[in-house]
Order: structure tokens, then sequence, then C-alpha cells
């Protein structure tokens, strides 16, 4: 992976409280991070020790990172920095609003930060099982943007079980009194094990169909560009370069527990445990718990799987590169998808049938050389 455009991602695995819908791996913060602090940044070493690597983008995830100190931030930024690292995000949670100096991270390199507002009503966050309020939600938004940061993304999230479509237009009005940079609207996952899925909590899906619908039309008429199925830029230099190269299967290094790294041909992915993760550090190695070579028919089928989520499309010329011919008659015959050159794009219909399509996309797919050793 050496000397070629490549994301960071850093997995802060700690929270204040589990969120009632939340299947990500973090845990209740404890009073002393230092410990995970060093972890992190000994992972980093370790694994970029060997080869020289042009990070693009640095993505801070959790988990909540903002609950890590400043200080931890701003040294890591400053082992990683390279003249090419152009977005730096940081996620927060409103909850937290008044641990958190913002300014401490615009000033440790961060030029982004993603706030998971999630709704501005009370009853549904509650719901969420959020620890914030609307109100809070506003202060923050308000703190940061007085703060400097000039590269703003807002969480949202919609197909929460009684949400009516006034409930939705509330929360995206007062969204738009905000006019941020960038907005992630998410459709609830129900993930077995958390308080919701168990219960099942949730919208219909023809009533989450809508609110897509009903989102993409206010925040489109409003002048955001939306690009991926969940995301929406306000202008063409805000769209999330990270999370593009997720979606571009740009490579890139997960730092933390159960983050994940993808070199080009590999998968791989670390050890969960807060435990587990610290003491294979101490002892000097990877905590790395299991990885997947891709064939190349993996490879395919993932060009498939992320190209219908977001307008860069299906490029027919990539998946050429893996041995694979597709005749996109049946898939340019649902409507929802365009032909241009080499690349098929779907319109906001096909992102949000993504998955049908790319399934559809795999079944055509005709194997050109006969190969399918690891690519
Ligand atoms: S704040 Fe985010 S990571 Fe933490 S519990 Fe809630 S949804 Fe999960």
């Amino acid at each position: 992976m050496a000397n070629e455009s490549i994301g960071l991602y850093i997995h802060a695995p700690f929270c204040v409280k589990k969120c009632s819908y939340c299947a990500f791996n973090s845990v209740k913060k404890p009073e002393d991070t230092s410990g995970m602090c060093t972890a992190l940044s000994t992972e980093f070493i370790r694994r970029t020790q060997q080869d020289s690597f042009e990070f693009q983008t640095f993505y801070a995830g959790g988990g909540t990172p903002t609950l890590l100190p400043p200080e931890f931030w701003m040294r890591l930024i400053s082992m990683v920095q390279t003249p090419s690292l152009r977005e730096l995000t940081i996620e927060t949670n409103p909850a937290t609003l008044d641990a958190i100096d913002y300014s401490s991270l615009l000033l440790s390199g961060f030029n982004r930060i993603s706030v998971g507002v999630q709704s501005f009503n009370d009853k549904n966050l509650s719901l969420l099982g959020r620890r914030h309020t609307a109100g809070e939600a506003m202060e923050s938004l308000k703190l940061i943007a007085g703060t400097g940061f000039r590269n703003i993304s807002l969480d949202l999230m919609y197909g929460l079980p009684g949400q009516t479509p006034e409930d939705q237009q509330r929360d995206i009005e007062k969204t738009l009194r905000f006019m941020p940079q960038h907005i992630s609207a998410y459709d609830l996952a129900l993930e077995p094990g958390t308080p919701m899925g168990d219960r099942g909590e949730k919208a219909s899906e023809n009533q989450c169909a809508d609110m897509y619908y009903q989102i993409h039309e206010m925040l489109t008429a409003n002048g955001y560009i939306h690009y991926e199925v969940s995301s929406y830029a306000l202008e063409d230099k805000f769209r999330s370069l990270h999370n593009s190269s997720y979606w571009n299967r740009t490579p890139y290094i997960g730092i933390g527990p159960s983050a994940h790294s993808f070199s080009g041909t590999k998968r791989s992915w670390n050890v969960s445990g807060i435990i587990e993760y610290e003491t294979a550090l101490l002892y000097g190695e990877l905590p790395e718990e299991s990885s997947e070579d891709l064939t190349a028919e993996n490879g395919a089928h993932e060009v498939l799987a992320l190209g219908f989520r977001n307008t860069n499309g299906v490029d027919l010329g990539v998946l050429a590169g893996f041995g694979f011919k597709l005749n996109p008659t049946d898939i340019l015959s649902t409507g929802f998808v365009k032909q241009k050159g080499n690349l098929l794009i779907p319109d906001e219909k096909g992102m949000l049938f993504a998955d049908h399509l790319a399934c559809k996309a795999a079944e055509l797919l005709e194997n050109v050389q006969g190969f399918d050793e690891p690519h």
C-alpha cells in the first residue's frame, strides 16, 4: 500500500451512553482514556513504519471521538501530517456539548466536523436513546460554526416508528436554518442485539421510501447535491472525500478496536474487545483478528454493490479490469439508471434500490477471462 493515495480511519470506542439502536463497537467511557490513546498511536506507528503513505483523508469516528482529549488528536495528526492530507474529519455528539473545546479541535488540524444530531424532535431523540435534546443540538451547531469550522456535516435519521411526514418536515426545516455544508440522512437500521432492533421498532418499508423522497425533494430544492443514497453536499467541494474513497474502493488503513483496513486486494479487521486490543499492542503485536484476500469476482461484486449507491455509478471499465463484462440492457430498462460512456449512473430511485440493481447486475456478469484468483 506504499506511496499511493490512501485514507486513514481511527476508531475511538467510547461513548457517554449506548443509544437504543446502536450496534457500533462502543462502550461507556472510562475515567482514564490514556491507555486507549497510547494503543491507537502505537497501532498507527506499527502499521505505517515499513512504508510511506500519502494519506489523503483522516477520519476520527466511533464511538464518540471527541471524548478523547484534543491533545491526543493533535499529537496523532502531527504524526500523520503529509502534504497530501486534504480532509480531516471528527465526529461529535451534542450530548458532550459542555465537555468539548471545539477551538482546540480546529487547532489540532481538523477541518471538517460531523455532528450526530439525528433529529430536532425531543420525543424522537428520547426514543432513539440519545443523550441530548434538540436545544443542545442547536447549541452545538451554533458553537461549532462560531468556532470557525467551515465544513460541517449534520447527521439525520428517518424511518423511526411513529415518525410522521410533518415530523420529518420540521427536522429538515430546522436543519436548513443552519445550511450545513453536508447532510447525511440515514434510514434507521434495525440491528439485532440492540433494544430497538430486538423490539422491531421501525416505520414500514413504504413509509421509509416516502421519507427518503421527502428528504431528497426538500434538500435538492434548497441547493443540495444528492450524490450518495444517504449523502447530500451543498457544493461539489463538500462531498465527503473519506466516504467517497470507500465507495471508490480506495485503500485505507483502519486503526482501533474492530477497525477494518483495505489494501486494494485484501480486507482485514481488528479484534473488537478493548482489553484484547490494548493487550495485543502492549505485547508488540498487531491487533488484527482476521483477513480475507479478494478474488476478481469479489472485486467485481463490490464494484456493483458500491457503485449503484452513488452518482459516480458503476464503471464498466473497472469491471473489465476484473475480467468481467456486463450487458447493461436489463439494468437500463428499469429506468432508474442512465449510461454515460462506460458509467452506469443511478438516479435517486436507483440509489434507493441499489441492492436490487447490484443483485440483478451480478446475475448478468459474464466472466470473460475465466480467472478467479486473488486480485
Ligand atoms: S453516540 Fe453514536 S456510537 Fe455512541 S452509542 Fe450513540 S450511535 Fe452509538
